[in-house]
């Protein structure tokens, strides 16, 4: 007989709990896009993706309320029953715009798109190419696709290369990347990435959750690299841009095939109107002040340079400690001088890998920052 559910959850969890790998949710009142406010006591968060502290911007805020004033607070069915709101086509035609592509597809989400981007062109037969660390969301996506999946090693283009060449096959393959990884702050090469799909026949998708609003003057990492072909521009309104969906930009018949098949579209409610209006707000924002998407990569390499750490690529900057027991402590030790830097453990990251993950924003001061260099200095020593 196998154990109740109840007994096999709780231990699971005790197992866990022994590691240091539970988790426990904080309730965490978000105040102004910077600071937070959690058991009463408030903190600078260095934890948060809201890298242009938009989620509190009063345009985007108002543009939320406007919408659901106007348009209730659901969509109300899925976009192809009446969930499709015009406010997702004007949205779809923006992205489509900053990315230089011919369409956009919204989705609830971003593990929705990826888990309904990946199987719409990959199945059976065919191989998705995935670097290792890319986000879980890619791995579900390329899971669901039940094409082969073969990784391969952080950035490594050789590896990339050689693998392609061995185990490409003679089906369909696609290679899937973030543009900036979410637990590590680099930036995948794209222009050699593109250029090994271009040679090897494949498709290239690329996640820029973290590039949109913050890298290639807020147009998202592709924009480093003029000369690589994207055909699966995927990103997100949940990290730079303050709200929640997310997007893929690609040619017209590509997203009008998305918007007939992929089931985390066909299959789910429309997102809210509101989140398009807030999302369509965010770009304005950051249309309008041209400094604004360059000050959370400025904010993170006052942090990389006052700790002699690698320059910072992107807003994300980790502080790898090893152990899950002893980045917990460090993580405690911060919030006992007034930050707020959650600590990321395994299976996020890599077993042995656990980490501080900062996350510099826009509107971080540079004291602050100073102090928190001087506060994570003793935690580094080995
Ligand atoms: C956050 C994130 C996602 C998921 O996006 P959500 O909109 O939060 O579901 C996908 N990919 C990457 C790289 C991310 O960091």
């Amino acid at each position: 007989m196998t154990d109740t559910l109840t007994a096999f959850a709780a231990g699971k969890l005790a197992a866990l709990e022994a590691q240091s790998l539970k988790r426990t949710l904080v309730p965490t009142h978000r105040t102004d896009g910077l600071w937070v406010e959690r058991g009463g006591r408030g903190l600078l968060s260095f934890s948060c993706n809201d890298y242009l502290n938009l989620s509190h911007h009063p345009a985007v805020k108002a543009a939320a309320m406007a919408a659901v004033e106007a348009h209730g607070a659901g969509a109300g069915a899925s976009r192809l029953v009446t969930g499709d709101h015009p406010i997702f086509g004007e949205l779809e035609a923006r992205l489509a715009a900053l990315k230089g592509t011919e369409a956009a597809c919204v989705f609830g989400s971003g593990y929705l798109a990826n888990a309904g981007i990946i199987p719409t062109f990959v199945g059976e037969g065919d191989v998705v190419f995935v670097d290792e660390l890319a986000h879980a969301c890619i791995w579900s996506g390329a899971q669901l696709s039940r094409a082969r999946i073969v990784s391969f090693r952080h950035n490594d283009m050789q590896d990339l290369a050689d693998k392609l060449g061995r185990l490409r096959g003679e089906g369909r393959a696609l290679i899937a990347t973030d543009g900036v990884f979410s637990m590590d702050g680099d930036v995948a090469p794209l222009d050699e990435i593109s250029r090994l799909a271009q040679g090897h026949d494949a498709w290239l998708l690329v996640d820029d959750a973290h590039g949109l609003g913050v890298l290639g003057e807020g147009r998202g990492t592709a924009a480093l690299f003029p000369e690589a072909k994207v055909d699966l521009a995927m990103g997100t309104f949940s990290k730079a841009l303050g709200g929640y969906g997310a997007y893929v930009c690609a040619s017209a018949p590509v997203i009008d095939f998305i918007k007939t098949r992929t089931r985390t579209v066909v299959y789910t409610t429309g997102l809210p109107p509101a989140n398009a209006a807030a999302a369509l707000a965010a770009l304005d924002v950051i249309a309008a002040d041209p400094q604004l998407a360059a000050a959370p990569l400025a904010k993170a390499r006052r942090f990389t340079r006052a700790l002699n750490l690698p320059e910072a690529t992107s807003a994300v900057v980790p502080v790898v400690m090893g152990e899950a027991e002893r980045t917990l402590a460090a993580a405690a030790a911060l919030e006992a001088e007034g930050f707020l830097v959650v600590a990321i453990r395994p299976p996020t990251v890599p077993a042995g890998t656990a980490r501080l993950r900062l996350a510099f924003t826009a509107g971080h001061p540079d004291a602050e920052i100073d102090r928190l260099a001087e506060a994570v200095r003793p935690l580094m020593a080995p």
